[in-house]
């Protein structure tokens, strides 16, 4: 009697699910797989991802410091970043023909700056391989047989299959995993990550698009810190400084609401007592110059006269007649800076969700379930998510990778 095929369902159309199923059908070549997607479109996020030209991966090679970009994840990342990390991601894809490019913040890219060039070359390998691709099959429920499992269609209808690979990206509804609750296993509440502080009251706001970089931020009353580029909008502010910080703060921002006060450091990561230090030598230096025309953290001009106006010593002031409490004040002013946040508005270039199934119940080294066996996970449903850069892409193609495995 001919045995017959493994049946390996994938839920998800997604850069994870795409990855998986490439995976199994490349380590299980008679294995039968299949991509259930419940949307008529195929890697929507892959093509709008990185404004369009797809943040593939990050250039770090150092596994240690590669997990410090994931605020969910870190840990556990570990070991699956030892099965498949960004060499593996850059290789993957050269061996298919599509070069990536470096940019000199690490981010990288297709050599065509086009997403397309990463879809054609999944959809062209999932072809090549003979993996079969429902669209509009909505998987609604997901139920433990004797062999394996039954997937339950939207629209009525059911599939059986041997091993499941979950990938159904993020939910921002916590209902969104109710189907994942029924067999067994912990969700992480879903929260977003990724999104930029809006300051209705602020008047900073008028110097939108003015960019100061390093700056550190802090959220006051926390812990949360961090420092890189920040970039004044229409909103508020925005930039990796404030995407990283809202990435590490996702749970503990939510939980204030989206009010609480951020304290910014224009000096970068200079202390009160450096920065003191250089004020008294611009006094000494150019003591008969107006404060606005010496700049001495070379902050872009707009925002020196900003901070300068804030401080009401009047245009004209020299800076020999500051004084000390005036020094004190501006030192005060350029380390310690604060403004209030009232909300937050997502990131347009790239959002997720942090929370998803627990990695408590899943085995980084197999991504399969501890609850339920032969059922596995990829991507974003995961409990994972990094900061911006092409840390959550490099996410889903090792999550979906070892997936694929079917170990
Ligand atoms: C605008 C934007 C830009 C981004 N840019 C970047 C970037 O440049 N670099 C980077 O690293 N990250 C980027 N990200 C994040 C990245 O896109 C995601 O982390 C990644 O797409 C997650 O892949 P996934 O396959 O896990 O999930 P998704 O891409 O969300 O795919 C999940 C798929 O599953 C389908 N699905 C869901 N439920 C079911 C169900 N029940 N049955 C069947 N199908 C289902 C969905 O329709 C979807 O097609 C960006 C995100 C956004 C929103």
């Amino acid at each position: 009697m001919k045995n017959e095929p493994l049946q390996v369902a994938v839920i998800g159309g997604g850069a994870a699910g795409f990855f998986a199923a490439i995976s199994a059908k490349t380590h299980h070549p008679d294995a039968k797989v299949t991509i259930y997607e419940k949307s008529d479109k195929l890697l929507s996020k892959v093509r709008i991802s990185g404004g369009g030209r797809c943040n593939v991966t990050h250039h770090c090679f150092d596994i240690r410091e590669l997990v410090t970009n994931y605020p969910r994840g870190e840990r556990p990342l570990k070991k699956a970043f030892g099965i498949f990390s960004p060499t593996d991601t850059i290789e993957w894809f050269k061996k298919r023909g599509v070069e990536l490019k470096t940019e000199s913040d690490g981010r990288m890219f297709p050599v065509t700056d086009d997403s397309s060039t990463i879809i054609n070359c999944l959809m062209s390998e999932t072809r090549k391989l003979g993996i079969a691709i429902k669209t509009k099959s909505n998987i609604k429920k997901l139920r433990k047989t004797e062999h394996g499992y039954e997937l339950g269609l939207h629209r009525g209808g059911r599939v059986e299959a041997d091993r499941v690979i979950v990938a159904t990206g993020g939910s921002p509804r916590s209902s969104g995993f109710d189907w994942l609750r029924k067999l067994d296993h912990d969700i992480e509440e879903p929260v977003p990550s990724l999104f930029t502080f809006n300051m209705p009251d602020e008047p900073i706001r008028e110097l939108m698009g003015v960019v100061a970089d390093p700056v550190s931020v802090k959220i006051m009353g926390s812990k949360l810190q961090n420092s890189g580029p920040l970039l004044i909008t229409h909103w508020g502010m925005s930039g990796p400084a404030i995407l990283k910080l809202s990435a590490f703060g996702a749970r503990e921002l939510s939980d204030k609401d989206y009010r609480f006060t951020v304290l910014v450091n224009w000096a970068g990561e200079r202390t009160e007592q450096e920065v003191r230090g250089i004020l008294k030598t611009v006094v000494e230096g150019h003591g008969m110059k107006k404060t606005t025309n010496v700049n001495p953290f070379q902050l872009p001009g707009r925002l020196w006269n900003f901070l300068i106006d804030k401080l009401e010593v009047g245009d004209d002031m020299i800076w020999q007649n500051m004084g000390k409490k005036n020094i004190n004040r501006l030192v005060h002013l350029i380390t310690n800076d604060e403004y209030q946040v009232q909300g937050k508005t997502t990131f347009k270039e790239e959002f997720v969700t942090c929370g998803g199934v627990s990695l408590h119940d899943v085995d980084m080294k197999t991504m399969q379930s501890r609850k339920s066996p032969n059922l596995y996970f990829a991507g974003e449903v995961l409990d994972i998510d990094g900061v911006t850069g092409g840390f959550n892409f490099q996410a889903a193609w090792t999550t979906g990778y070892i997936a694929g495995l079917l170990a």
